[in-house]
């Protein structure tokens, strides 16, 4: 989580003094060049051209990447330290807290917690001091100088005059932080313990929870109990009023739902979706992508939408109507300018589970970078919960990987690997070890993806869209 502030700073110190030092300078040495030269001084007035030139360039390869390199190693190094502080207190609690109330599923999550967070800080401490850190820092700073200069000419080709200025200001093609600013929504969907249909006296929550073709038990869904020990999730209860214990759910179940406290239960908790929409947005940097998120919650009342149909029952159809009858995303096929609008917020989210072994799921727009992924009637992406973060907490960038029309790739080094076996993709791949464990120290998003998100963002995304800066 700490590490997200590290980018942060970063973008603040590029856009507040980088950016008019460089916008100035670069003004001038464009004027320069247009005089004429001074006959009477030997082009005198052209020698600070060509020293103005000079600083611009000293300032644009060498004084910012070196800044952002400082910055940055000193930042990660203090956010390693709070981050193993926050992992061993956090994995201790669970531990102790776990054996005295016979929990073992909390000691071995607080046991994963504890050991993951101190191998991770070990792991990082080595990548910067063997400059491993260093390098694939500015390996990404070379990168990030091609895409802008891959996403410069590619407007050209589209766009002119003006508008191609106003939709390059806005990126900061020339100048400053380089990035789509795009809204982007995190929304956790509940269910109520009070919701009825019309005319019936038992709660939703409680027929669902009677009818055992659903899947939908009570005590899963609140995380009391679990379908598959390596599937559980973390969802959160909230009571109206106060606290809500297992025993208060208990009665609430044996009564059906005549007594009982009433709540809201939450797919997930609102610290788990911090941790996933941190990592969405320092991972997508790398395509060029600046979330600006919109926390939200939606309630949600029937079955499908609490267990989410999955590739076993048709889940590509069934996810289009969710999210246009649920998140209101509109369909090509009724308002075409409405869905390309709508391309320019992402609707991420997260639901309780999926009737299958999926994580999460996508539907784009319009043609992906390959043939797997064809165009849908409207746009958004779903994403459930699972422990360790370690592993589980990618899901929901990679699906945002999707909604931008990326395929999947092999190797675990990578964000779009998947493990599904249909996929048939390889978890080994030769940069796995340098780059996992040295330069990155976790999955990443390479530079043919970035261009191949541009590709789908230029051809796609309405103008107006690439020309607005999201909050
Ligand atoms: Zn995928």
């Amino acid at each position: 989580m700490a590490h997200e502030v590290c980018n942060d700073i970063n973008e603040w110190i590029t856009e507040n003094v980088w950016q008019p030092v460089e916008s100035w300078v670069g003004r001038y040495v464009e004027k320069c060049q247009e005089q004429d030269c001074d006959w009477w001084c030997a082009c005198c007035n052209k020698w600070f051209c060509w020293l103005a030139w000079v600083v611009e360039k000293v300032i644009e390869w060498v004084l910012v990447p070196i800044t952002k390199l400082v910055v940055h190693t000193v930042c990660e190094i203090v956010a390693d330290v709070i981050d193993l502080i926050v992992n061993v207190f956090v994995g201790l609690w669970d531990i102790v807290v776990g054996i005295f109330t016979w929990d073992w599923a909390r000691v071995w999550d607080g046991l994963v917690q504890l050991v993951g967070g101190v191998i991770t800080f070990v792991v990082d401490i080595f990548r910067i001091a063997t400059f491993g850190d260093a390098i694939g820092f500015l390996s990404d700073w070379v990168s990030q100088e091609r895409l802008r200069s891959y996403v410069r000419d590619k407007l050209k080709e589209k766009y002119r005059g003006d508008e191609l200025q106003a939709i390059k200001d806005a990126l900061g093609v020339d100048y400053g932080e380089f990035g789509f600013r795009i809204a982007t929504r995190a929304i956790r969907t509940f269910v109520r313990s009070d919701f009825r249909l019309p005319g019936s006296d038992v709660p939703e929550l409680i027929r669902w929870h009677e009818n055992a073709g659903l899947r939908l038990n009570l005590k899963e869904l609140c995380g009391y109990d679990y379908e598959e020990f390596w599937r559980r999730f973390r969802p959160e209860v909230v009571g109206d009023n106060g606290d809500v214990s297992e025993s208060d759910v208990d009665d609430y179940i044996n009564s059906r739902g005549a007594s009982g406290p009433t709540f809201s239960i939450f797919c997930m908790d609102e610290g788990t979706l911090g941790t996933k929409i941190s990592t969405a947005s320092e991972k997508a940097r790398a395509l060029g992508l600046l979330f600006r998120w919109r926390k939200e919650t939606i309630q949600v009342t029937r079955p499908e939408h609490v267990r989410q149909k999955g590739f076993d029952q048709n889940g590509v159809t069934a996810l289009v109507g969710f999210l246009n009858t649920v998140i209101g995303r509109r369909l090509k096929s009724v308002d075409p300018a409405g869905a390309t609008a709508d391309l320019c917020n992402v609707p991420t989210v997260g639901v309780f589970r999926y009737t299958d072994k999926l994580n999460g799921l996508t539907v784009n727009l319009q043609q992906g970078a390959c043939d797997g992924l064809t165009p849908n009637d409207d746009s958004g992406l779903t994403f459930m919960d699972r422990l360790p973060d370690i592993v589980w907490k990618y899901v929901q960038v990679h699906e945002m990987g999707h909604y931008f029309g990326l395929c999947h790739v092999d190797g675990v080094n990578r964000i779009m690997f998947t493990a599904a076996a249909d996929e048939n993709k390889s978890a080994w791949d030769w940069w796995l070890i340098p780059d996992y464990l040295y330069l990155h120290g976790g999955p990443v998003f390479v530079f043919e993806e970035a261009t191949q998100v541009w590709d789908y963002i230029i051809a796609n995304f309405t103008a107006d869209c690439l020309r607005t800066r999201a909050k």
